[in-house]
């Protein structure tokens, strides 16, 4: 009873025994988990319809809900609809007699990143380099913690995810929602976002992060804004946001100075001038059906950095119908990005950073062969922190502490067990990337980056393989 945040136990005085209301029950697991018996089973218990192709379950109910409501349906997370997942339908190379493969045991592999513009050509005098180069963010290994706004997740998951980064030597985003003074001090490990809300940003804002970027879009909900309740606006996250407390925190869906690429190229050169030109300028999109187009104009606009989140990227609360219908897989995606901007003569003039439904070090390494320089993780991080996927975060209810509104459900997360947990997870990637390196022949990330030859397709349509430029298997 007190472990489930959804009030489903109940005792019942009368029979002396615990009763449930199973369909108030979101499966997240909490009470099964922590039952000091065991004797707690969540299963799925689905409203028994007559059987009918057409009109499924879900439909149904959704429209018995608005039915009731009238409203909108809210969800939490990432796309869950079975498109396909590319990821699953390309393979890895390994060598075999003629180029050895690696031990990444016992030789050195390298993960090294850098993000940002990189010269057309570098010229050299005397031994030293005389290019100018443009300001660039070193990673240790090329995985990000994606943008998750304080707010929307918990301080405690916020500050794990900026413990976890500054360990690993990446990048944490903060979101759009501000950045908590007590957090400034992980400045070198951290990306401030500048969305439409523009909540939290100030000279500091921008001048103690190691990025700024722009947001556009993303992946679960591109093309609307969003918006964090009054209720869920406390003290703390009205001073973090700059706003009263208690009033709604709306990010509307366009940014008001930004109707064309000559404005974009405007709000980039802005905020350089802010930075005095020391860090690199990101512009996150989320993928959606013209992105090489929307990318080259982007690269050119003068942003350092691209960051394109795919169809399956999470969040914390967005329209069902949003989430469910609209964009495109990142695959497809940045597979298509890449190849514009190679095209064009520019692809080195930005990284490519990768987002939306990353699951394991192998989605990692074929997301590098498409292309990406790096790549985001969000859903995985809060897995890793102990989120099983509920998709309730729009309630503020989320009973391991993730995205809770409740400050006494918030404390429920270790913060420093979740970072524990994150920075295992990151380093068990890297250890995993390094093995299939190894496997390559290949010593440095830098050798497989953009290169397709590493990948075969299988199960794709030929369309399909010629948009990822992959050749199938055989
Ligand atoms: S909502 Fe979670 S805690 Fe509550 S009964 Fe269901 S699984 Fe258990
Ligand atoms: S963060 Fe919490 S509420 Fe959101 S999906 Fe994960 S467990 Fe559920």
């Amino acid at each position: 009873m007190r472990q489930c945040s959804f009030d489903v136990h109940a005792y019942d005085e009368e029979d002396d025994a615990i009763v449930s209301a199973d369909d108030r029950c979101v499966g997240c697991q909490r009470c099964a988990t922590y039952c000091p018996t065991g004797a707690i089973t969540i299963r799925l218990s689905e409203r028994d319809f007559r059987l009918n192709a057409n009109w499924r379950p879900e439909h149904l109910m959704d429209i018995k809900r608005q039915a009731e409501t009238g409203g909108v349906i809210l969800t939490g997370m990432g796309n869950d609809k079975p498109y396909r997942i590319y990821w699953d339908h390309l393979l890895l190379n390994a060598s075999q007699v003629t180029n050895p493969s690696i031990d990444p045991l016992r030789e050195p592999m390298e993960l090294r990143t850098f993000l940002g513009a990189k010269p057309d050509r570098l010229r050299f005098a005397d031994g030293r380099l005389l290019t100018e180069l443009a300001p660039q963010v070193r990673l240790e290994m090329p995985i990000l913690f994606s943008a998750m706004s304080y707010g929307a997740i918990t301080y405690n998951a916020q500050l794990a995810l900026m413990q976890a980064a500054e360990e690993c030597g990446t990048l944490c985003n903060t979101g759009e929602g501000g950045w908590p003074r007590d957090f400034r001090r992980f400045g070198k490990n951290v990306i401030v976002q500048c969305a439409s809300g523009r909540f939290g940003v100030d000279f500091d804002y921008l001048n103690q992060a190691a990025v700024v970027e722009i947001k556009i879009g993303q992946g679960a909900k591109p093309g609307i804004g969003g918006h964090l309740p009054g209720e869920k606006v406390t003290p703390l996250v009205a001073e973090t946001r700059m706003i009263p407390v208690g009033t709604d925190a709306l990010s509307p869906a366009p940014q008001h100075d930004i109707y064309s690429i000559e404005d974009l190229s405007t709000l980039i050169y802005a905020l350089k001038e802010a930075t005095n030109y020391e860090k690199p300028v990101s512009v996150k999109i989320a993928a959606v059906h013209n992105a090489p187009a929307i990318a080259s104009g982007i690269a050119r606009a003068g942003a350092d950095i691209i960051a394109i989140d795919g169809v399956r990227g999470g969040t914390g609360a967005a329209p069902k119908v949003i989430r469910d219908n609209v964009g495109i897989p990142i695959e497809l995606a940045l597979a298509a990005v890449d190849r514009r901007l190679r095209r064009e003569g520019i692809r080195n003039r930005v990284s490519l950073v990768a987002a939306g439904g990353f699951r394991s070090s192998a989605d990692v390494i074929k997301a590098i062969a498409l292309g990406a320089d790096a790549v985001y993780i969000g859903t995985a991080a809060l897995v890793a922190m102990g989120c099983t996927l509920c998709q309730q975060c729009y309630t503020g209810k989320c009973a391991w502490g993730i995205t809770s509104a409740d400050p006494v459900l918030a404390k429920r997360l270790n913060p420093d067990i979740a970072t524990r947990r994150l920075v295992n997870l990151v380093k068990a990637w890297s250890l995993e990337i390094k093995e299939m390196l190894g496997g390559m022949g290949i010593n440095a990330i830098e050798s497989v980056r953009g290169n397709r030859l590493h990948l075969r397709g299988v199960g794709l349509e030929e369309w399909e393989l010629e948009t990822l430029g992959v050749r199938g298997a055989g």
